[in-house]
């Protein structure tokens, strides 16, 4: 609405400049539904009035038996009792529709839950305000989507505040660097969709390095199902190992590489937690943890692995 309002004003009280030319108009559209993409949210959920800030410290996650529905159907999630202590790792794996996203989409307060309570830090998500929420929690999406802008820009929209030296380091911290010095102007490289395409894997770590400059204590990764070339996968895989370091992380798994990565694994299936353990505890439990272990050696795809497994 801002960027929209915004560009309204342009176009009626603009001066001797003001007359956009049709590219800048395409231009600032392009922008504005990339924004809107990108911070675009369902908003199905308010801030109770004068809804306290979340004060973090640690990033404590307990899921207090949650249920949740899509719209008045069947719950996707189902009587989900979890506790994630401060710091741990935790890999959720399952079939398709077994209610990952949903788990992540609720934590985020995309929605709010029928039933249950969802508690960071020993409060309610539903009770303090939605920005102070965001500001806890860093998602690193599956696809990561880039904006008409620069590499720098592009960046910085993990903290829009952050200093030149800030973004360095946050790219240098995602393995970032390399790859960025080697484009035509550097940081100043124009990317997204009608600029410079990047790899899947430089795109992951574009997303890893918004996420090292917000810095929040808690990480949501929604992991890429797509194939990454080797070198990319090696880059993201480190650049996430360290992002994971010292920071409480709640991950739907689609790579089997990164599951050595976590503490705590989660299997999930029919909206309920089936299995919940270190990959040790649910190999000896011989379930579909176990099955879906046994079946890598086939060399199957963590996706196809669960499909079959289940
Ligand atoms: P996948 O691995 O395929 O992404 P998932 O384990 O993440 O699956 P969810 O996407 O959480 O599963 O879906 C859980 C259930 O909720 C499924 O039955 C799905 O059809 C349903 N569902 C998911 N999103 C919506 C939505 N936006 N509206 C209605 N139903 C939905």
């Amino acid at each position: 609405v801002v960027v929209v309002s915004a560009l309204t004003f342009r176009i009626l009280h603009g001066s001797r400049d003001m007359a956009l030319s049709l590219v800048d108009m395409v231009q600032q559209f392009g922008y504005i539904d990339e924004t809107l993409r990108v911070i675009g949210q369902p908003q199905s959920v308010c801030d109770s009035p004068n809804a306290p800030d979340l004060k973090s410290r640690g990033g404590t996650i307990e899921f207090r038996d949650v249920s949740f529905a899509y719209g008045g159907g069947r719950d996707a999630v189902h009587d989900i009792d979890l506790r994630i202590p401060a710091g741990q790792k935790v890999g959720i794996v399952g079939p398709s529709g077994a209610g990952k996203s949903t788990l992540i989409h609720i934590l985020q307060r995309l929605y709010d839950v029928q039933k249950g309570e969802i508690v960071i830090d020993g409060q309610s998500i539903r009770s303090v305000s939605q920005d102070s929420l965001r500001t806890a929690l860093s998602v690193v999406p599956q696809e990561i989507s880039l904006f008409h802008r620069t590499v720098m820009e592009n960046i910085r929209f993990g903290r829009p505040d952050a200093t030149d030296e800030e973004v360095f380091a946050a790219a240098r911290a995602a393995y970032c660097d390399g790859f960025v010095c080697s484009l035509p102007d550097g940081y100043a490289t124009v990317v997204g969709e009608r600029g410079m395409k990047l790899s899947g894997g430089q795109r992951q770590r574009i997303g890893i390095a918004r996420a090292f400059l917000k810095d929040a204590p808690i990480i949501i990764l929604d992991e890429a199902t797509s194939a990454l070339d080797t070198e990319s996968e090696m880059e993201v895989q480190k650049a996430l190992v360290r992002l994971m370091r010292d920071r409480t992380v709640i991950a739907v798994a689609h790579r089997l590489s990164t599951l050595t990565a976590f503490d705590r694994i989660i299997v999930m299936m029919g909206g309920r937690i089936v299995e919940d353990g270190t990959a040790m505890d649910l190999r000896q439990q011989r379930g579909l943890f176990d099955r879906m272990w046994r079946l890598q050696a086939e060399g199957l795809s963590l996706d196809e692995i669960v499909e079959d497994a289940a």
